[in-house]
C-alpha cells in the first residue's frame, strides 16, 4: 500500500505526524481551550441576516482587503486594548494559524529560523517547519515563565530572524510581563534585527493588559489575536494582527488573494456587533478558572498560575495514564507531552464539577 513515504514530499515532512489533539466523542470535553457557551440566538440570527446579504453577491470576490472587518476589529482593540489602532494597524485571516503561516512565510522561510520558549504552542514550530523555517526550542524556567537571561542568550547565540512569545502561554497559563517583551525585543533587534510576535490568542481570559501598546514605535512587534477563544466563535476561523502599518503591507506579499470569503466577513462583523454579550460569558470563564484553580489546590494538586481559559495541572508520575483514567470517567482533557502535567479548558459549571469529581477520584486512588 501507498503511504506518504513512498511519495516524492519534501524530505524535512517525512516521519512527522500532523497537528492532532483528538476529537473523541466524550460527554465533558475540556481539551481545546474553546469556549463551551454555544452563540446566543440573537447573534444568531444576526449572523443569518448578515450571511444572507452576502449570499446575494456570492457570485463576486469578496472585498479582498477586508476594510470594513479591520475597521471593526481596529475599533476593538482600541477600546479594550488601550491604545488607538487603526485600519491600517490591522490584518485578518482565517484563524490566527493562518495569521501565524503569512508571517512566517514573509519574515521566515528557507535559510531563516524562528524560536519559541518550550512548553509553548506546538504549531509555532510546526508552521515554522510546513514554511521552511527552521525551529530553535528556546528555554523556560522551572515555573514555567519565560527566563529572560536565558533567552536573550539564545536570542543573541541564534539570531534567529522571528521571535514568538505567547502570552498567556499554552500549555501553561503563564502571562508575559512588557519588562520581558522589551528585554526580548531589544535583544531580537541587537541580534538581526528579527520580527517579534506576541501571540496573545488568551489575552481577554488575562488578569493583565495587553501587550498592544507596546507596538507603538517598533515596528517589528506584532501582536497576533483570535475570535475562536473569547468571541466563542472556534468555528468562524478568524484571527487578526495588530501591528506598523508597515507590516499590514508586508503581508500582502504573501496572502492569497481574497483569502477571507464573504462569508466569513459577514459572519466575524455580525459576532463583533455583539462584542459585550460574548465578553460577558469571559467575565464568567475567568471566575470558573479561579474556581477550578482553588479546588484542585484543595484537592491537593499542583496548578501553574493561568491567565487563560485552561490550567495546567499535575504533577503526576505518568500524566499519559492519568489523562486515561480521567477519559474513562467520561472527561476529556489534554496530555501536550509536557512530562507530570495535563491542562484542562474551564467549560461551564457543570462540565467543570464533572471534571473536579473526575480528579477527585483520581487522587485518592493515587494515594
Ligand atoms: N495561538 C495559541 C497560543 C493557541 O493556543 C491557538 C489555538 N489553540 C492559536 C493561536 C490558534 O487559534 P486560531 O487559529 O483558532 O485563531
Amino acid at each position: 500500500m501507498t503511504g506518504i513515504d513512498d511519495l516524492p514530499i519534501r524530505e524535512e515532512l517525512r516521519g512527522k505526524t500532523p497537528y492532532g489533539a483528538p476529537q473523541l466523542d466524550v460527554p465533558v470535553q475540556l481539551n481545546t481551550n474553546e469556549n463551551p457557551y454555544e452563540l446566543p440566538e440573537e447573534l444568531v440570527r444576526r449572523i443569518a441576516e448578515r450571511v444572507a446579504d452576502a449570499a446575494r453577491t456570492l457570485n463576486r470576490y469578496p472585498d479582498r482587503d477586508a476594510v470594513e472587518l479591520r475597521t471593526e476589529l481596529a475599533a476593538y482593540l482600541t477600546r479594550t486594548g488601550k491604545h488607538p489602532v487603526a485600519t491600517e494597524n490591522v490584518w485578518a485571516a482565517n484563524g490566527s494559524n493562518e495569521i501565524i503561516q503569512q508571517l512566517l512565510q514573509t519574515f521566515g522561510g528557507p535559510g531563516r529560523t524562528a524560536i519559541g520558549f518550550e512548553p509553548s504552542y506546538s504549531m509555532h514550530a510546526l508552521i515554522s517547519r510546513g514554511t521552511g523555517t527552521g525551529w530553535i526550542s528556546g528555554p523556560r524556567r522551572e515555573d514555567f515563565r519565560v527566563d529572560v537571561e536565558a533567552a536573550e542568550q539564545a536570542i543573541a547565540a541564534h539570531a534567529p530572524d522571528v521571535v514568538f512569545i505567547t502570552s498567556p502561554n499554552n500549555p501553561t497559563g503563564t502571562a508575559v510581563e512588557a519588562e520581558t517583551v522589551l528585554a526580548l525585543y531589544e535583544a531580537a533587534q541587537a541580534a538581526k534585527p528579527s520580527l517579534v510576535i506576541i501571540d496573545e490568542a488568551y489575552v481577554e481570559f488575562s488578569h493583565r493588559d495587553s501587550l498592544l501598546p507596546l507596538i507603538e514605535g517598533r515596528p517589528n512587534l506584532v501582536v497576533s489575536r483570535t475570535m475562536s477563544k473569547a468571541f466563542g466563535a472556534a468555528g468562524l476561523r478568524l484571527g487578526y494582527l495588530a501591528a506598523h502599518p508597515a507590516v499590514v503591507d508586508a503581508v500582502q506579499l504573501v496572502r492569497l488573494p481574497y483569502h477571507l470569503s464573504a462569508v466569513t466577513q459577514a459572519t466575524a462583523l455580525a459576532a463583533l456587533e455583539h462584542t459585550d454579550t460574548l465578553l460577558g460569558y469571559v467575565e464568567q470563564l475567568k471566575a470558573e478558572r479561579d474556581r477550578l484553580v482553588a479546588e484542585l489546590r484543595a484537592i491537593g494538586y499542583e496548578v501553574t498560575e493561568s491567565d487563560a481559559n485552561f490550567i495546567q495541572f499535575g504533577k503526576f508520575e505518568d500524566a499519559h495514564t492519568a489523562w486515561q483514567k480521567i477519559l474513562d470517567q467520561g472527561v476529556l482533557v489534554r496530555d501536550n507531552g509536557v512530562p507530570g502535567w495535563l491542562r484542562v479548558t474551564a467549560g461551564t459549571p457543570a462540565e467543570n464539577d464533572a471534571f473536579l469529581e473526575a480528579v477527585r477520584a483520581l487522587k485518592k486512588e493515587q494515594q
